[in-house]
């Protein structure tokens, strides 16, 4: 196994406090990290892995739930390598690479040239050598760690992940290669037909899935922004071409919607249209957040109309018939696509960007994560006020045990009520149930601590249910 060096590339103060509260508090950590690390590749811990599992759901709430004519399909992430010959990607899934001769650093020529502000997304490499050789000549091509100016000319360098699934022999050729998927859209063509058969979905109509995905990455290294392994959530949306302009305005209007709907500001977002579309394609806008730990707008989510490429392709080269019979109009034809693609773990790093938050409270410091409620990974923790003390904690667990039938909650009795407060807004937990003396001698209240005012009041334990069920 070849494992690539984890070359440590300067980031931002706010991208290391994030990586920091990530790491402390269980959200994310390095994959393989006991080994040395995997550059590339992170795990998720409890809260990550609800934040996230939070974030998915919302998504398939809004692309399923909320609608009636998209399909769901989770299809298996080794698929038949002619899949990504016809598609393009064996011959074509490539960035450029440039390495720095002396400490072999490798980047991605394309973001060198963005960042003296040459559009270089997806132009051809001659294109990127000749954009290199006048920084060179102008002295300002240096490697970003260590400043030195000795880098090589690009070269294409292939984004494909290869496996030796099912072959019999350990060899990696191309005959025997099958690829981990680049993208998980591939599957929804693949099972397009088999859609149609069995559910008689009538045009327009979606199919969306949200799984794993893999990119042989050149430099990963914007914590879990780029990854080589990740997760995508693509949704295919089939129309007739005459739709497709209408189609693509609506999709864009419902996937700024769904941002703003889960409390990203609108001037933290924007639209960047493509200017280079793929031969096939008509029109393709990426949705970009602002990220104060990337320092800028950088894209989470690609919204495309890609003709009819990807089911011609397939038919084309796996022979079967891919078209669509319209029985009102007595017309038959290959689809159109309209595409929305977003990945899962960027819009982690999104939400947690956005929600990071030091402010002042009752004179002292205090950091928290702002999280939507509906995306929070706790949403009531509950605690007795000291845990030494048998008929507060009883009464505190009675709570709990009532509470977290109906949310996600987390009892906790660590360490001092203040300590206890400070987790759980770094957690981003909305609200912290406190059991006292005066609940259990007095008059069964208990305190309600709002996590973004710090605000306190007391709520009758048999309200709480109701009073919860508002708020969330
Ligand atoms: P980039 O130009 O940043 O490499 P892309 O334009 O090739 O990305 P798409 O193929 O359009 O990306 O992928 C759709 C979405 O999948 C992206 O908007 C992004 O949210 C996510 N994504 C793509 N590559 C990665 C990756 N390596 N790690 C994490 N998420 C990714």
């Amino acid at each position: 196994m070849i494992k690539e060096k984890i070359v440590k590339v300067e980031t931002s103060k706010r991208m290391e406090e994030i990586i920091s509260l990530c790491k402390r508090r269980g959200f994310v950590f390095q994959g393989s990290e006991i080994y040395g690390g995997l550059g590339g590749v992170y795990d998720y811990g409890h809260y990550g892995t609800l934040l996230k599992n939070n974030i998915r759901d919302s998504w398939q709430k809004s692309m399923i739930q909320d609608r009636d004519d998209v399909y769901l399909l989770d299809s298996a992430i080794f698929m038949h390598p002619t899949t990504w010959v016809a598609s393009g990607h064996v011959g074509n899934f490539d960035d450029p690479l440039v390495e720095c001769r002396k400490c072999h650093n490798r980047m991605r020529a394309d973001h060198i040239l963005e960042g003296f502000g040459i559009s270089a997304d997806k132009m051809p490499i001659d294109f990127i050598n000749k954009e290199l050789d006048k920084l060179r000549e102008e002295k300002k091509l240096k490697c970003s760690t260590c400043g030195l100016s000795d880098i090589t000319s690009a070269k294409k360098f292939s984004l494909m992940i290869k496996s030796n699934f099912g072959s019999p022999t350990d060899e990696l050729k191309e005959e025997n290669v099958v690829y981990l998927r680049p993208e998980t859209c591939g599957g929804i063509y693949l099972q397009y037909k088999n859609t149609v058969d069995s559910l008689h979905p009538k045009l327009p109509f979606g199919i969306a899935q949200i799984g794993k995905a893999f990119r042989n990455e050149i430099a990963a290294r914007q914590f879990i922004f780029r990854t080589r392994e990740f997760e995508q959530m693509e949704m295919q949306y089939f129309i007739h071409k005459k739709d497709t302009k209408e189609k693509y305005e609506m999709w864009k209007d419902v996937r700024m919607k769904w941002y703003l709907e889960q409390g990203i500001p609108k001037d933290k977002l924007k639209w960047y249209k493509h200017e280079k579309l793929a031969h096939y394609a008509s029109e393709a806008y990426d949705v970009k957040y602002d990220f104060s730990s990337l320092g800028g707008f950088d894209e989470v989510e690609g919204i495309h109309a890609r003709g009819d490429w990807d089911l011609s392709q397939h038919s084309k080269f796996s022979g079967v018939d891919l078209s669509y019979y319209d029985d009102e109009t007595k017309e038959r034809f290959i689809p159109h696509i309209v595409e929305t693609s977003a990945g899962l773990n960027r819009l982690v790093l999104m939400f947690l960007d956005n929600a990071y938050t030091e402010d002042n409270l009752g004179g002292e410091k205090r950091l928290f994560l702002k999280l939507p409620k509906q995306l929070a990974p706790i949403k009531i923790a509950v605690f007795p006020l000291l845990r030494n003390k048998p008929a507060l904690v009883e009464k505190a667990k009675e709570i709990y045990d009532i509470l977290k039938t109906y949310f996600m909650c987390e009892f906790d009795d660590n360490g001092n009520i203040g300590k206890r407060y400070r987790r759980q807004d770094e957690i981003g937990t909305p609200y912290c149930v406190t059991v006292d003396f005066e609940t259990i001698e007095k008059d069964n209240m208990v305190t309600v601590r709002d996590r973004d005012t710090g605000n306190q009041e007391r709520i009758k334990i048999n309200e709480l249910k109701e009073f919860f069920a508002k708020k969330f």
